[in-house]
């Protein structure tokens, strides 16, 4: 599958990318299970180091980057520089920590994210990497980033110390491609275990945030995996949702943190991309409407270009839904899921009942519920408990009768390891520092 895409490599270097991700950081020889639970198929992408589906794609990224540097003749050390609205960033940290000729400088919402996410991040190991707090939301983050990467005169002063500037975030397209990789392994899993016939349509089912994980879903679609429909499941903060709905990106609207916070996204970076799609592959109409969401925060698409949108269903879950969808499959199943997946299984149900459709479907199970567990028990227990992170999440080893995941177990011991926060206007400061205080990978 990559080598359909990434056609620079040879199937060596791929192999050799492949085998260096997919190994025992993941805690499944699976990688990606498929389990059915009441009737949908949960692709759980949450086996990896940092136990979200952004695993998947960040544990082969560093290995791709340097073997391309390589290949290129360049010899500037990568600086990764990424804003993450939790899970993002843990896993880029996680994939490119100590990697040779390379550095990772991560900002995250101080008060954005989980606090088994924020621990994750702050007790990161390698010498290359850097963790940094901001006092704006996720969408400051991702906006001093892009700043950043378009800052030509910092572009030149990088350059000068030998450093080059490259993105983790899920825009770069090394984080699509593997994505794509295990959609089609989902329907080849369905078909091989006898639960459809070969060529019968499945429809997809993603959390949405960035729009990235279903945008991979789409081009496996388009290259030619049987996925009827791709139903985008967004949380309060349902941008995407009233976009196919009336065919207009607004973000000017309230930012509402939620139990998903890794969707709680109001500028779907990924979604340029699927607009360049349905303007048929024109850039000049693209580079418009992106001018104007960057000036007023909004862009209208044409008619003809909603047409393009017809293969997606759109659906989003409250809070009180998703807590409702994580009890409900609980107490019919026993099987749980986390909030991220449950916005999508809520969503996908509702859509399911009201359209009769009844196609096989996948929902792409996006972090374990580890991760979140005091959303996962709240909800499942119907009341909110004081108790500390750790024994909640004790507690529901117990609950959903799963093992603590490695990656929980040594969040217990290990040292916080960086403790920087600054205001979204301090960033480009922040980053010069790192630069000149570190030398880069070891
Ligand atoms: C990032 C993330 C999402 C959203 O994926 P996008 O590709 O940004 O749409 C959903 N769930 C979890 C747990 C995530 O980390």
């Amino acid at each position: 599958m990559l080598s359909l895409f990434l056609t620079d490599y040879t199937t060596e270097e791929l192999t050799a990318c492949i085998d260096a991700a997919y190994d025992s950081k993941f805690d499944t020889e699976e990688i990606a299970p498929l389990v059915q639970a009441d009737g949908a198929y949960y692709l759980e992408l949450f086996h990896g180091a940092t136990i979200a589906f952004k695993d998947m794609a960040l544990s082969i990224l560093p290995h791709l980057m340097t073997t391309a540097a390589k290949k290129n003749g360049i010899t500037d050390g990568i600086v990764i520089l990424t804003a993450t609205s939790g899970d993002t960033g843990k896993a880029a940290l996680a994939g490119f920590a100590d990697v040779p000729g390379t550095k990772i400088i991560v900002f995250y919402p101080k008060n954005g994210v989980s606090a088994v996410q924020e621990r994750q991040m702050v007790t990161q190991k390698g010498e290359n990497t850097a963790v940094i707090g901001i006092t704006g939301n996720f969408d400051d983050a991702q906006t001093g980033v892009k700043k950043m990467f378009n800052d030509a005169a910092m572009k030149e002063e990088l350059a000068a110390k030998g450093y080059r500037f490259s993105s983790a975030n899920s825009i770069n397209i090394g984080r699509l491609v593997p994505q794509i990789v295990y959609y089609t392994y989902a329907y080849a899993k369905l078909l091989a275990e006898g639960h459809i016939a070969d060529g019968e349509k499945i429809n997809v089912t993603v959390p949405t945030g960035n729009f990235g994980n279903i945008l991979a879903a789409y081009y496996a679609k388009q290259i030619g995996v049987p996925i009827d429909k791709l139903i985008c499941a967004s949380n309060t903060n349902k941008v995407l949702f009233d976009f196919f709905q009336t065919g207009e990106y607004d973000r000017n609207r309230e930012f509402v943190l939620t139990s998903s916070p890794s969707m709680d996204i109001l500028i779907s970076s990924n979604l340029e991309r699927l607009i360049y799609h349905i303007a048929g592959d024109d850039s000049a109409v693209t580079a418009e409407l992106m001018k104007k969401l960057a000036a007023g925060g909004k862009y209208d698409i044409t008619d003809a270009m909603k047409k393009g949108l017809s293969d997606f269903v759109s659906g989003f879950a409250t809070e009180d839904d998703t807590a409702a969808a994580i009890r409900s499959l609980y107490e019919l199943t026993g099987y749980v899921i986390d909030p991220h997946t449950a916005v999508g299984d809520s969503v996908y149900r509702r859509y399911a009942k009201a359209s009769g459709d009844a196609t096989k479907t996948v929902i792409a199970s996006t972090a374990s519920p580890f991760k979140f567990a005091r959303s996962v028990m709240s909800a499942i227990e119907g009341r909110r408990s004081e108790e500390p992170d750790m024994d909640l999440i004790e507690r529901l080893s117990k609950t959903a009768n799963v093992a603590l995941p490695p990656a929980i177990i040594e969040l217990k011991t290990a040292p916080v390891r960086h403790d920087t926060v600054c205001e979204t206007a301090e960033m480009p400061d922040v980053v010069r520092n790192i630069l000149t205080k570190q030398v880069c990978g070891k």
